[in-house]
């Protein structure tokens, strides 16, 4: 080779090396889908199924190993994978663990889109899928076949707020050999031990409190047991669910916060859901902290703390016109999905169509409560209560 590089290979190969020992707080944003190695040798060993190396930007880079540990963590697990969203990491479990002729148990409050993709194996991929009352403890037993390779449970219901007996659940489960997943969004990993309650996997939808900013979508699943997390992470590679480094950073950056932003959010819903119980217009509070939602007992049992998420149910007398004005005439509340950024959201259900079994009267409509001042969010759902 010449001494003195053109032009067009020095804009793409550069001698310079940045100083070694450069140590700083925030983690390092790698950007990279090829990975290099140093030889071939090196390149034909390594093995993307286990994280001992680095092979490409789909398996893993410094900052996504750094949030799957940070994240394992905090669940007390051993292994995490990222996913796109955390509808993408319903999809991982369910790929990774299911195949045609096997039978899944899914809670019939389920989040609507892990419901639909449900009826979508059951339709185009020949698997079993059942709905159960969420409530159903350690009846569950009852429902478990010799196929059925997987149970879900999602602690609360985001929408319908029962919470689940969730060691009941795991121990039927366990005693016919069945892997518990746990969708455990709701509380964030902060107020609720998964895996000390039974769960053999445990799903976070990270585009929630982890982000905090209502910018990122993003997933994991995190694992204890070896094989499971074999299993899940093959599903992970060909399927081929990458992350981009920046999103991870954003992730990353709210995790720093989160607890304090966790327990804000707690303690100005636990204002606002008091405040509402005592309306006439709303007839029962559901909200895991209040006698009036179903599972309080096991919440008060298991949890240590709810977050800003919970719903209510308008007195019957309201038709689905009343509550749909007193949502559209909110004011700091935005209507919108999703939740765990700094704003308020409100969303009416339709309960009946979203379930199999739903007995509760009255229009359901499901606060998230932000990090606004509780006073100013009253205020603005009581100028909507007059609205009705
Ligand atoms: C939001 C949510 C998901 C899906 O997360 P996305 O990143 O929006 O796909 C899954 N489960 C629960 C309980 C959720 O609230």
């Amino acid at each position: 080779m010449k001494d003195k590089k053109s032009i067009a290979t020095l804009l793409n190969h550069s001698d310079y090396r940045p100083l070694e020992g450069f140590e700083a707080l925030p983690p390092a944003i790698h950007h990279a889908s090829t990975v290099l190695f140093n030889n071939v040798a090196a390149m034909r060993s390594a093995r993307w199924q286990d994280k001992s190396a680095y092979t490409y930007g789909l398996h893993g880079t410094p900052t996504t190993f750094t949030l799957e540990a940070r994240l394992a963590e905090i669940e007390e697990g051993k292994h995490c994978i990222l996913t796109p969203s955390g509808l993408a990491a319903i999809a991982m479990v369910n790929f990774g663990l299911l195949k045609s002729g096997d039978d899944v148990l899914i809670p019939d409050n389920v989040y609507g889109p892990s419901r639909e993709m449900g009826n979508w194996l059951a339709q185009d991929w020949g698997i079993s899928v059942r709905f159960y009352d969420p409530l159903i403890g350690s009846n569950i037993a009852g429902l478990i076949q010799s196929n059925t390779k997987l149970v879900w449970a999602e602690t609360p219901g985001s929408v319908s707020m029962e919470v689940p007996d969730i060691p009941a659940i795991s121990r039927a489960a366990h005693e016919k050999g069945v892997p518990l997943a746990l969708d455990n969004t709701w509380s964030a990993g902060l107020a609720f031990n998964a895996f000390e309650h039974g769960a053999d996997i445990v799903l976070q939808a990270l585009t929630k409190y982890q982000s905090g900013g209502s910018d990122v979508l993003m997933g994991a699943v995190i694992t204890r047991d070896d094989s499971i997390h074999h299993r899940i992470a093959t599903a992970h590679g060909l399927l081929g669910f990458g992350v981009g480094p920046d999103d991870v950073y954003l992730v990353l950056r709210g995790l720093q916060n989160m607890k304090v932003r966790f327990d804000a959010h707690d303690a100005a819903a636990h204002k606002v859901a008091a405040w509402l119980k005592t309306r006439p217009e709303i007839a029962k509070v559901l909200h895991p902290a209040f006698d009036d939602c179903p599972g309080h007992d096991i919440w008060k049992r298991d949890f240590t703390g709810a977050g800003g998420l919970f719903s209510v149910l308008f007195d019957p007398r309201y038709a689905e016109e009343q509550t749909d004005r007193f949502v559209d005439s909110l004011q700091l509340f935005k209507i919108g999905y999703s939740w765990g950024g700094s704003h308020s959201l409100c969303v009416p259900y339709r309960m009946s169509s979203m379930r199999n079994y739903w007995l509760s009267e009255g229009n359901l409509v499901r606060f998230y409560i932000g990090l606004e001042d509780p006073q100013d969010l009253m205020a603005d759902i009581e100028q909507a209560l007059k609205k009705l």
